[in-house]
């Protein structure tokens, strides 16, 4: 029996024995984030030469200086996309030149260079092509991608790196919702914000995440397994969740979500979602959206379905919103229509069973 390279780095590493994975075995249950492919492609980069020495390698820890800038100052920006197998075994992505373009932007803000559109989708394909077969083909499974840029730079002094690195690893990732799509509470994070005016906040930097972890503890304490932040300035306004964008559903199948500012991520399942609801018929609002009028909403009826989304979990009812002040609650068990049938629409589009006329899906 063949274990991976990964698998077996892992197994070497633990005192304890721990099960020999095959890359069936973590094939037929993935999970997320917990396993990976065989190789991994990267490219470096630096002051005098730019990009160069892009090479696909096999997957394996990094060496870096315990110096290493990005150890010290979170100089890293990443992405998350993902390769989906379609029926006729060709396997595709989605939307690539969104998350290409964030991934510039964020660098941008944090004084990384900018890597060209073409080489992020390029190494992609690369992965791709070496590690097909750890695509999953199982239904709501995929290849995730996680991309991401290091100040690699050995240097103790705090400013931007002369010296970086790129790279991309896959990981198999199974259905978020194993036993059905559930509705589940939102912990609301009423004493600390993600991001503020000027500040980061819509780019994909660890930084941001680090910063969001204390928050996710207290919500996962408290029974909620994702937390909503709310704007730094009045404490009052939806920003997003810790990984994903939020949508708010009125009784007259109008779609509500925070307008994109410079401390919100512009996801691109929620650039998608506004789009096929729209092409679907429904008024989608992006504007600015209180807690209070959430409250309200729901008291009175007016708010029917709260959902988010990103490309973890694709999209991901909501039937609570809670802190340790208050409990607001959708009276509901399942999953509204709405957001069951942008979640669809979205799963026919990425994984090939309709027509994809958007133009949105990239062949590997
Ligand atoms: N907000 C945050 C903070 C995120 O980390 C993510 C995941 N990238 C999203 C929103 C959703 O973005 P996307 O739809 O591009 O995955």
């Amino acid at each position: 029996m063949q274990t991976s390279v990964n698998a077996q780095f892992h197994q070497a590493r633990s005192a304890t024995p721990t099960p020999i994975f095959t890359r069936q075995t973590i094939l037929n249950n993935p999970g997320f984030g917990k396993h990976y492919s065989d190789h991994m492609v990267a490219i470096d980069w630096d002051v005098s030469q730019g990009w160069h020495d892009h090479r696909a390698i096999p997957y394996a820890p990094l060496t870096l200086d315990p110096a290493s800038l990005v150890l010290h100052y979170a100089q890293a920006v990443f992405e998350g996309l993902k390769a989906y197998q379609h029926p006729d075994g060709s396997i595709w992505t989605f939307r690539p030149e969104l998350n290409a373009q964030r991934f510039i932007n964020s660098a941008e803000r944090l004084g990384l260079p900018e890597l060209p559109q073409d080489l992020f989708v390029q190494s992609l394909k690369e992965l791709v092509q070496l590690d097909k077969e750890w695509v999953p083909n199982t239904p709501e499974s995929s290849l995730y991608f996680r991309p991401f840029m290091i100040a690699n730079e050995t240097f103790l002094g705090v400013r931007g790196a002369d010296k970086v690195a790129y790279y991309v690893i896959g990981s198999p990732a199974g259905p978020y919702f194993a036993s059905g799509v559930s509705p589940v509470p939102i912990w609301v994070s009423t004493q600390r914000t993600r991001a503020a005016k000027g500040g980061t906040g819509y780019a994909k930097c660890a930084g941001n995440y680090a910063g969001s972890l204390a928050p996710l503890n207290e919500a996962r304490r408290n029974g909620c397994p994702q937390v909503l932040f709310l704007d730094a300035e009045h404490g009052q306004y939806l920003e997003e969740l810790g990984g994903m964008n939020i949508f708010v559903v009125l009784k007259n199948g109008t779609l509500v979500t925070p307008a994109l500012s410079d401390s919100i991520l512009p996801g691109v399942t929620r650039a998608s979602v506004i789009a096929l609801a729209r092409a679907s018929g429904h008024d989608v609002q992006e504007r600015l959206v209180s807690l209070n009028e959430v409250r309200d909403g729901l008291a009175s009826g007016q708010v029917t379905e709260i959902f988010a989304c990103g490309t973890a979990a694709l999209i991901f009812p909501i039937n609570a919103l809670k802190s340790d002040q208050f409990n607001y609650r959708l009276d509901a068990q399942a999953a509204g229509p709405i957001t069951l049938s942008l979640r669809k629409q979205l799963i026919d589009i990425q994984y090939g069973l309709v027509p994809d006329t958007n133009k949105w899906m990239v062949r590997l």
